[in-house]
């Protein structure tokens, strides 16, 4: 899980939408049932988060953690940069085989209350699965069944996949080995934000 310790904020169309989901809000709501049958949601929506969220935050140093996830989705991004005047540094491909999404999905356990997630390998949460950061319950993720997975997976080939193309044009893609463990794949990731961070 990527923190606040880059000096910068941190964000992920999910935490957004959880909080939409936790106000009650129709949009919160709507987007629930969409990602509890394994669908993305539309773009146009995601899209119009992350815009609102830029607009909150400023747009001069910030992580997205999982956005783009489409080219509409990268291409948009791109010009909301560009009427803000700024543009990305960086965009990190986290490279996993399928058996290492499998691994980690059928262990996985989230906070209900404010997302974070973990593995049931993990000993202490095993023990008392209580969430580190609220005292929330940790429970297995809902769309953790391997339909959902399957669906994912397909939607990853045919709508993620041609990001990789994307930036790798823009020069600014950076690939790295995400089957390794989480501590060495999260400092691998600090050191090419720290490289790119403001002082
Ligand atoms: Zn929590």
């Amino acid at each position: 899980m990527i923190t606040r310790q880059f000096g910068i904020p941190v964000t992920s169309p999910g935490a957004i939408l959880r909080r939409e989901r936790d106000l009650g809000t129709p949009l919160g709501q709507e987007t629930a049932e969409v990602l509890q049958r394994g669908d993305l949601v539309s773009d146009k929506i995601i899209i119009e988060l992350i815009e609102d969220w830029l607009r909150l935050h400023g747009g001069h140093g910030f992580v997205f953690d999982g956005f783009p996830r489409t080219l509409p989705q990268a291409e948009s991004l791109t010009s909301i940069l560009a009427r803000l005047r700024t543009a990305l540094d960086l965009a990190i491909w986290l490279e996993v085989s399928e058996q290492t999404v499998r691994d980690r999905i059928s262990g996985r356990l989230q906070c209900g209350a404010c997302g974070f997630t973990t593995s049931v390998k993990c000993a202490k949460f095993a023990e008392r699965p209580v969430c580190p950061y609220c005292d929330g319950p940790l429970v297995r993720r809902t769309d953790d069944d391997m339909t959902v997975l399957q669906k994912r997976l397909s939607e990853f080939e045919t709508k993620t996949q041609p990001l990789a193309s994307f930036y790798g044009k823009m020069s600014i893609l950076h690939r790295i080995d995400g089957n390794r463990d989480r501590e060495t794949v999260f400092s691998d990731i600090s050191r090419l934000i720290e490289g790119k961070a403001p002082a």
